[in-house]
């Protein structure tokens, strides 16, 4: 058996289940190893009643001693009861409409019970809980993967697969023993099986310290083996040239401080005869865009083409406004290229580009595609808002291995910590706002307040404003009661607000229909917007002045903050209004932060300090492909390590050609292939 055999020669894995596995991004032996469970079911802490934490699941080595008398709370509901006890105290075991166990629980004897603790009543109760007599314990007492599945596949399915190649060792090592014993990490090999099936809480944590590393350090050699080979290439550069000092003064506003100051900084690279390997961070609305734009005119000066790729459709189009009202008159053919871009317009763009014709392309991912040629390609501007363009600064690359590259990022990254995860770019900071922007005036209301908000959005419509509504879910779904769906708040909104014309937009909608409509938003055509978080990602329409957000704590903070950043962008004072539907107190804290804070670097601070136990357990997205455990936030002390054995390998072989390195190059190139 091979890492790169298809998973249809495992037993039981048939063309109809293969099929299901490939719906989980599962297609060889190697997928299927690296699909690390979601979370555990952790049973193997078996406590006595009186360690028993409220709240807390844990499993309970338990003797029947009575059953205490049938209860019918109301109808429908059958409540099944058992008194049990170890030799710390008693608990009370109950099921709810259950009447079949009565076969199965026998007084007198002893069981495992695995289920969430309570008090009830001043005594110890266990409700719902799973149990295996003590003398047949199977799957308690452990702890055991939970998959993500799809339907029609179970957990069970995916375990059994994973049995018949957990044991055949088909990983090599790529961490040197050096490195290893440094670090103090377990081998590949095991770590893969304690991932999947951990012994204990150690074993499991111990399993994900070593691949947490192996994925940083991976990571950081492809950065820095990239950079250290972009070094050696004669890359492009730029002259400066008066006439953009022209267009700067001619602008429709003056350069903000931060603003001014990147310039500068690129200004000197080019000084310095520099190749332009920057990335530009600044907060949602601090104006990035204009510094791309002047960087891309002193590129057509120099005789260049250049592009900048946005992550939707709808910021690509806006880019293409803006940048056709500051460059056209100035005798620049700027042209835009989506996915939607019917194929006699993208021959005639194709065509235009490779002979030079056209200076400045706008698009999204679409810019990527292999057919794509440019003439004189020399400056690639990546509008990436929060996500890591890892992936897709190198792709787009490949067009033109000399040209420059600019990056635009939103996301508030300690200084420290991009310095390692952008290891290959120069860094600059817009760290102030354009005047006259008036921090948005952010309040968490709960559901006393929602009339008076309602009143207030009509408010700002009735004076000519626009407003949107952000919603978590697209259809009411019943495992949630508590949440509201687009779709029926939607629903609910157009009732109340009868003489308005509003409008629902949410992810599952065709690209052209979501660009209607936020055409129609932008163009003022709708008052107002339901919206599930697809506006989160930088539109700009200055005249929407109130964004309501419901279920605001179901939002991570960072998030909140991206979308807050929707309003406010006009000279009119922005209101952000945050329906809080859950009473935790660690939710109205983190209400709070919003109310308090505008700054986003402060807040995705704060979001870090009160991510909870969740996340040690368990993974979660970091945004970079490939990443499957590793968080560079959260795993930062091991990014540092991971980044400077990196370096320490290329110091000493930068191509990674000599024998004892060369083995990393596949590995490098793996880590590529599976981002996608
Ligand atoms: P972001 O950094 O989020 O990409 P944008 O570049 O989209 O921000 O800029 C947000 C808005 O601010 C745009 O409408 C832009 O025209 C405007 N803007 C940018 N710079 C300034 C400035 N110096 N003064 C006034 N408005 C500005
Ligand atoms: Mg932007």
């Amino acid at each position: 058996m091979n890492l790169s055999d298809k998973v249809s020669v495992l037993k039981q894995v048939g063309g109809k289940r293969a099929s299901l596995f490939h719906k989980l991004d599962i297609y060889t032996i190697k997928d299927l190893l690296l699909f690390y469970p979601r979370r555990y079911e952790d049973s193997s802490r078996i406590l006595k009643v009186k360690d028993a934490i409220p709240g807390s699941k844990d499993t309970f080595k338990l003797k029947i001693i009575a059953k205490l008398q049938d209860r019918n709370i109301r109808r429908g509901l059958d409540i099944l009861s058992y008194l049990a006890e170890d030799e710390t105290g008693e608990a009370e075991i109950t099921f709810f409409n259950s009447r079949f166990l009565r076969s199965q629980i026998k007084i007198g004897d002893t069981y495992l019970f695995y289920g969430k603790v309570d008090y009830f009543k001043g005594r110890v109760s266990i409700s719902s809980p799973e149990f295996e007599p003590i003398n047949r314990v199977k799957s308690l007492g452990k702890i055991t993967p939970i998959y993500k599945l799809t339907n029609g596949l179970f957990n069970k399915n995916i375990e059994n697969s994973i049995d018949q190649v957990i044991n055949l060792n088909l990983f090599n090592e790529n961490l040197s023993s050096d490195i290893r014993e440094k670090y103090k990490l377990i081998g590949k090999n095991e770590a893969i099986k304690n991932i999947h099936y951990p012994k204990d809480r150690k074993s499991y944590i111990e399993a994900r310290q070593r691949l947490i590393f192996e994925e940083l350090f991976l990571f950081e050699l492809s950065i820095l083996k990239n950079k250290v080979q972009n070094k050696e290439a004669d890359s492009i550069k730029f002259n400066l040239d008066e006439r953009v000092f022209d267009f700067i003064k001619n602008l429709p506003f003056k350069l903000t401080d931060g603003q001014q100051n990147v310039v500068n900084e690129l200004f000197r690279d080019m000084n310095q005869g520099r190749t332009i390997n920057r990335l530009i961070q600044g907060d949602v609305g601090s104006g990035k865009t204009i510094v791309a734009i002047i960087i891309m005119y002193l590129a057509y000066l120099n005789g260049y083409q250049s592009t900048i790729m946005a992550p939707t459709e709808i910021l690509a189009k806006q880019h293409l406004e803006s940048f056709r009202e500051l460059l056209e008159p100035l005798g620049l053919k700027v042209r835009l290229i989506v996915g939607s871009t019917p194929k006699k317009v993208k021959d005639d763009i194709l065509s235009n580009l490779e002979i030079g014709a056209i200076d400045i392309l706008i698009g999204t991912h679409a810019l990527i595609e292999e057919n794509i040629k440019f003439k004189n390609l020399g400056l690639n501007v990546i509008d990436e808002q929060h996500r890591f363009g890892v992936v897709q600064r190198n792709l787009l690359k490949n067009k033109n291995k000399k040209a420059a590259s600019i990056i635009m990022s939103a996301t508030p990254i300690p200084r420290s910590l991009s310095l390692v995860l952008y290891a290959d770019l120069d860094i600059s900071i817009i760290d102030t706002m354009p005047v006259g922007r008036k921090p948005v005036k952010t309040l968490a209301i709960n559901e006393s307040m929602l009339d008076r908000s309602k009143a207030f959005i009509k408010s700002e419509m009735d004076k000519g404003h626009q407003a949107y509504v952000i919603c978590s879910l697209i259809e009411d779904n019943e495992e949630f009661q508590n949440l509201q769906s687009v779709e029926k708040v939607y629903a609910d909104l157009s009732k109340y607000f009868k003489d308005y014309s509003l409008a629902l937009i949410h992810g599952k909608m065709s690209p052209s229909e979501k660009n209607k409509i936020m055409e129609d938003f932008a163009n003022n055509k709708i008052n107002l917007l339901v919206s599930t978080t697809v506006v989160e990602v930088g539109v700009n329409v200055p005249n929407a002045t109130v964004m309501m957000i419901y279920n605001a704590e179901r939002f991570g903070l960072s998030t909140l903050h991206q979308l807050r950043g929707r309003v406010g962008r006009g000279s009119d004072q922005a209101y952000c209004i945050l329906y809080n539907l859950s009473s935790s107190e660690n939710s109205w804290q983190r209400m709070k932060i919003m109310q308090e804070s505008n700054d986003g670097f402060y807040i995705a601070k704060k979001d870090l300090e009160m991510r909870g136990f969740g996340d040690i357990f368990g993974t979660r997205q970091s945004g970079i492909p490939n990443l499957r455990l590793a968080d560079p936030f959260r795993d930062k002390e091991i990014l540092k390590y991971a980044a400077y054995e990196a370096k320490k390998i290329l110091s000493e072989d930068k191509f990674l050609e000599s024998k004892k390195y060369s083995y990393l190059n596949n590995e490098i190139l793996d880590f590529y292939a599976d981002l996608n």
